[in-house]
């Protein structure tokens, strides 16, 4: 896998912790407290310079606009207090292109660039909580180490870091590797770990992972994935199923084996294999 220094990893790749995945990881650099402080509420800004102006209810009161999205997310059904907390904390318009800033609280996906989309609130919510129902959780309420493929501009991999311990997230398209962390940045986000590469075959060093979770529906779930998920955890992946629909397949590893569940259809942009 093709790996290169990105922000805002801490860890050099190859200095990946190994072990169990609910063991606790390295000592943060000093100044760094865990878990991240780096949502807290602070002002938000438009996302360049030159952006038009931010849109009545997307600047300084923004936390006001994600908490009716919480709420709404909460009336359909979604109820994981963490998982919820985490949804209204992550400034979802900072991940989007300054044209799609209104829409960035509705729950829609939205395009990104490069062909791919940022899945809506309630996907990234619901997958989040399933995973959370299965994956190996540490005595303070949060996943341990999460493998996630596909960060796409980042959102999800943003939410995933406040109810995790450690958070690697891949992606194949240099482009969307790149303006993820230019979006994460600000965030100050010191447990999550962008890498450039291809997600089809997980990344060993940081296995066995609590949890993994695609942003992107194959064909099949690869054997990489199984195998690097800790016995305990739990996987959760859009997959191609018989009808030749795409649904959300849940993989629990237990230590008599694999055990899955086909849960309801979704649409996601393909897995593919491959950097580009
Ligand atoms: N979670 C993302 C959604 C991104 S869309 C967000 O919050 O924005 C899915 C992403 O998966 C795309 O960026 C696509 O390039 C990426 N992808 C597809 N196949 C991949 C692979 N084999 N490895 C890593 N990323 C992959």
């Amino acid at each position: 896998m093709k790996q290169r220094p990105s922000f805002p990893a801490r860890m050099p790749a190859g200095d990946a912790p190994k072990g169990k995945a609910s063991r606790q990881g390295p000592t943060p650099p000093p100044g760094i407290t865990l878990p991240n402080p780096a949502i807290a509420p602070k002002p938000d800004r438009p996302k360049v310079a030159t952006a038009p102006p931010v849109p009545a209810g997307l600047g300084l009161d923004s936390s006001a606009v994600r908490a009716n999205m919480v709420r709404k997310l909460a009336q359909g059904g979604l109820s994981d207090p963490q998982v919820l907390a985490a949804m209204g904390q992550v400034p979802r318009h900072q991940f989007v292109d300054s044209a799609l800033v209104t829409q960035a609280y509705e729950d829609t996906s939205l395009p990104i660039g490069l062909g791919q989309t940022i899945s809506k609130p309630s996907v990234v919510a619901r997958m989040i909580e399933l995973l959370r129902q299965g994956a190996l959780m540490q005595a303070d309420g949060r996943m341990g180490r999460v493998l996630e493929i596909g960060t796409g501009c980042g959102y999800q991999a943003a939410v995933l870091s406040c109810v995790s311990r450690e958070v690697y997230s891949i992606e194949r398209l240099r482009g969307l590797h790149d303006k993820a962390r230019d979006n994460l940045r600000p965030l100050r986000l010191p447990n999550l770990h962008l890498l450039f590469g291809d997600g089809m075959l997980g990344y060993p060093k940081g296995a066995p992972y609590a949890a993994i979770i695609a942003a992107a529906g194959g064909e099949a779930v690869p054997t990489a994935w199984t195998d690097q998920l800790a016995v305990g955890g739990r996987l959760i992946a859009p997959t191609l199923t018989g009808n030749g629909q795409q649904a959300l397949v849940v993989i629990d590893k237990t230590p008599q084996g694999l055990h899955q569940q086909q849960l309801e259809a979704v649409h996601f942009v393909p897995l593919k294999s491959g950097v580009a």
